[in-house]
């Protein structure tokens, strides 16, 4: 839950979690709904659906006992090097170097490491420079010290240099360079995709889908619809996004509320249009459920966050 997720975020939804799943096996055999209703609002999905997978491996393969070598960890579904090296080493003593995005800025001050630490090629460098520092009979201390270290002295700004214990050793403190490190390579700017989404009203019901199980918000539900290409009007692309993935035919759109919603890699701005239905019997081609429920319903399915959004504007027409 922690991974690109701040601690204060995440404590509710972990004592929610752990109230509901108590034990690995509890995880393993929950439908998976109800794991990604936990989980709803948090984001990165992947993290929940993975978890389950993992619970469900521990229980099939280790006979439900945590697994304790690395590369069982590391075969574990959702965990990388990062989760394997700070597992194995601080639970079970084992000499497995961490890497993230303190240590890389430690060791890049330390070392005057020119290669950017944000590169999708960086990590074999900064792990090779970990592992040549790491204490091997205590990589517990040694890996939680030097993420301690990045984290409360070796600061992204106005690092404290003068309190560092490693200040002796450190190449960037000793040259007057720290300002200069870690080495970052630019980033593109954040794409912005237009988005049209149809809240498909028949009496007092409302049109949601799911998401297909794997993929970016695999198995969270919504309202259906589509991006909008170029030159086209927010409401065609409503309206042409509805016959093509469930068949049916609308008789208004009226327009009800914009909103936007940023993702790791790109941001949506989404155009939300209040519709009747026109006719058609709902047929999928892309969700992999659909359903008609009334306004009070809708809490019971887990959506992704853009769409909670919209929830209350949607609650709004019948009020
Ligand atoms: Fe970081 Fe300064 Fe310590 Fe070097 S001396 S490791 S730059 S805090």
């Amino acid at each position: 839950m922690l991974q690109q997720t701040q601690v204060a975020t995440v404590i509710p939804y972990y004592q929610r979690f752990m109230a509901t799943f108590p034990k690995i096996a509890d995880l393993a055999a929950a439908n998976p709904q109800q794991v990604l209703k936990l989980w709803e609002g948090l984001g990165y999905y992947s993290r929940a659906r993975n978890l389950q997978k993992a619970a469900q491996r521990i229980m099939s393969v280790h006979g439900g006992r945590f697994p304790e070598t690395f590369d069982d960890v590391r075969a574990l579904p959702g965990i990388g090097d990062y989760i394997a090296s700070a597992v194995t080493s601080i639970s079970f003593g084992q000499p497995h170097a961490v890497v993230d995005g303190n240590v890389k800025r430690v060791l890049a001050r330390l070392f005057e490491i020119n290669h950017p630490a944000n590169r999708s090629d960086a990590h074999p460098v900064f792990k090779t420079r970990a592992e040549s520092l790491l204490d091997r009979k205590d990589p517990a201390t040694f890996n939680q010290a030097i993420m301690e270290l990045g984290a409360l002295v070796c600061r992204p700004k106005q690092p404290l240099c003068r309190q560092c214990p490693v200040s002796g050793h450190c190449n960037t403190f000793k040259n007057g360079t720290t300002a200069d490190f870690p080495k970052r390579q630019r980033k593109a700017p954040t794409p912005t995709i237009d988005v049209a989404v149809g809240v498909v009203f028949k009496k007092h019901r409302v049109l949601i889908v799911q998401r297909p199980g794997e993929g970016l918000l695999g198995g969270l539900w919504e309202f259906p619809g589509g991006r909008v290409v170029t030159g086209e009007p927010p409401e065609a692309a409503c309206r042409r996004h509805l016959l093509e993935k469930t068949s049916i035919r609308i008789d208004t759109a009226m327009p009800l509320t914009e909103a936007r919603h940023t993702y790791t890699h790109f941001k949506i701005r989404m155009t939300v249009f209040n519709c009747r239905w026109g006719g058609g019997r709902v047929r999928r081609n892309g969700p992999s459920a659909h359903s008609w429920v009334t306004l009070a319903e809708l809490d019971r399915y887990p959506f992704h966050k853009a769409n909670l959004k919209l929830f209350d504007a949607v609650r709004r027409t019948q009020s």
